[in-house]
């Protein structure tokens, strides 16, 4: 899709937008929270916060609201969640726009995003029907013993500004789906696709009917309201999707109060290249890998360790790739690559390929590349040949950084690429059984995902996402993950005459 817009269109564009989906105007126009499109770096909106008053006042309506949809039965809550994959459908074009105009994605990956919102709908209203116990065998006779999944209160949603709303809706369909009512509390990065999201799903709350006022709810505001959100005592579960620097704060924060958290934190992904690899495969891969949405996936590939009996051949492929990948205005060119966030995330890019060349590294890319407007950051993608794994390759850059290795010994490769703090996704590419499956086996990749003959990034919905370590270790979207959103209880029935005790204890009075 080539769609051609004057750059100085963005705000009228975005505003156009937000009216069609029903946003009102002053929730942007007349508060204090400024939002910029990372595309021209313009301001796009100034949007009405709340305060920590305002938070408190909105959980609490929340709350109410989830002690009425707890017992609403599983599967109306999931026509609720039918109707809102409707609506995605519907403004599908709008909203994946939108994304691309606030957090500078490119229009495939804008669209792609709203179409994991309907994925998640999808199987959130099949999940609606299969929310199991199971029926355990008991010791003692004439009884029954089985357990129930109960939904578990308010959940609080912190979302980044990188999938502004896939996140969102992740959590949310699963989240209603199971009984709870739900606040999110979006990137201060990204406000306007989050109220462009809420007013989506209030038409499907109309639609809906009789679903209890406050279910789901945005409030806006920094980080600040977040921590609202982690403090308060009716927020049962917090859901937080970010770096581990905000993982380390809100998961003590948590704990402290015995409250349920799933952390979604950063990312540092490697992937092996092996003798028997399909190269043509695997430069594909690694390329939409590292440079796909300018390297600011959690899942983007940052660290490469390539065989040395192909290195020669394949580098060279790289940076061929990388020197001649489009880079530009996502919303009036072809580009493959967009831009960086922020100037924040530029200058970090920058320290990062500094300490790199301190540490030996050569690097390829990683220049700012000007359109023209002198707020926004465009890079090109830098390739940065490392002599070791260590410095900067380390830790996560949310940047478009490849590191790359060369290897010789398989053992030493995969110890080198669990040597990191992060434990989100990795990849192998390797024709060699053996190999692969030493990398999927117990002491291979420590990662929450680790692929063969794809890449790290592009996770389907079905599976359950997320990973180990200072990735924070929760999971969200598919197989099981609805059990975090949901409380269990074991009951224990006695339909016989007598009061056997387990463990053959007697207790006669
Ligand atoms: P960030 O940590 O700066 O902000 C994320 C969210 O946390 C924002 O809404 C912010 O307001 C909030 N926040 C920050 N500090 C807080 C605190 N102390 N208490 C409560 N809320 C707080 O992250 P970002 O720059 O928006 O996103 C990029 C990071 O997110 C990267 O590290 C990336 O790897 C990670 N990420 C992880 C996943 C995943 O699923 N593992 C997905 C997307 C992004």
């Amino acid at each position: 899709m080539n769609i051609s817009v004057k750059s100085s269109s963005v705000l009228e564009e975005a505003h156009a937008i937000l009216d069609r989906l029903g946003v009102d105007k002053s929730a942007y126009t007349n508060g204090t929270m400024v939002s910029f499109s990372p595309v021209t770096g313009e301001k796009i909106g100034k949007l009405k916060t709340v305060d920590a008053k305002g938070a408190a006042a909105a959980i609490e309506q929340a709350h109410a609201a989830f002690q009425a949809w707890r017992l609403t039965p599983a599967p109306k809550r999931g026509e609720l969640v039918r109707l809102l994959g409707e609506e995605l459908r519907a403004a599908k074009a709008d909203l994946g726009r939108l994304v691309s105009i606030e957090a500078g994605k490119i229009p495939s990956e804008g669209l792609g995003e709203v179409q994991e919102m309907i994925d998640i709908c999808d199987y959130a209203v099949g999940l609606s029907r299969q929310l199991y116990g199971l029926t355990i065998a008991t010791e003692r006779p004439g009884h029954r013993m089985m357990e129930t999944w109960h939904p578990l209160g308010v959940v609080g949603i912190i979302s980044a500004f990188n999938f502004p709303v896939a996140v969102w809706s992740w959590n949310a369909a699963l989240a209603l789906i199971c009984g709870n009512s739900v606040v999110w509390k979006p990137s201060e990065k990204t406000p306007l696709t989050a109220l462009a999201s809420q007013a989506i799903l209030e038409r499907a709350l109309k639609r809906f009917g009789d679903a209890p006022a406050g279910l789901s709810q945005v409030i806006t505001g920094g980080r600040e309201i977040g921590e609202a959100l982690v403090d308060h005592k009716n927020v049962a579960l917090v859901s937080a999707t970010g770096s581990t620097r905000m993982g380390r704060e809100v998961g003590p924060r948590l704990a402290k109060r015995f409250a349920r958290s799933i952390l979604e934190l950063g990312g540092n992904n490697g992937g092996i290249v092996c003798p028997s690899a399909d190269l043509d495969m695997a430069l594909r891969a690694i390329a939409f890998g590292a440079m796909g949405t300018a390297g600011q996936r959690c899942t983007t590939l940052r660290r490469l360790f390539v065989h040395d009996s192909l290195y020669e051949e394949l580098v060279p492929r790289l940076k061929k790739a990388y020197a001649s990948v489009s880079v530009g205005n996502p919303l009036d060119s072809a580009a493959l690559v967009g831009p960086l966030v922020d100037k924040a995330a530029y200058d970090s890019m920058q320290k990062a390929l500094g300490e790199a060349r301190e540490h030996g590294g050569s690097i390829h890319g990683g220049e700012r590349v000007d359109l023209g407007h002198p707020d926004a950051y465009y890079v090109k993608p830098a390739l940065v040949e490392m002599p070791k794994h260590e410095g900067p390759v380390l830790e996560e850059t949310f940047a478009p950084i490849l590191y790359v290795m060369k290897y010789s010994d398989f053992d030493a490769a995969i110890t080198d690429h669990n040597a990191v703090g992060a434990g989100l996704s990795s990849s192998i590419f390797t024709l060699d059984i053996r190999e692969a499956e030493r990398f999927l086996a117990a002491d291979g990749s420590d990662c929450g995902i680790a692929n063969v003959n794809i890449g790290t990034s592009g996770a389907e919905i079905g599976g359950a996402f997320g990973g180990e370590k200072e990735t924070g270790g929760g999971r969200e979207s598919g197989s099981d993950a609805w059990r975090a959103y949901m409380r269990r209880a074991t009951n224990t029935i006695n339909y016989s005459k007598a009061l056997p005790l387990a463990q053959g204890v007697s207790f006669d009075i």
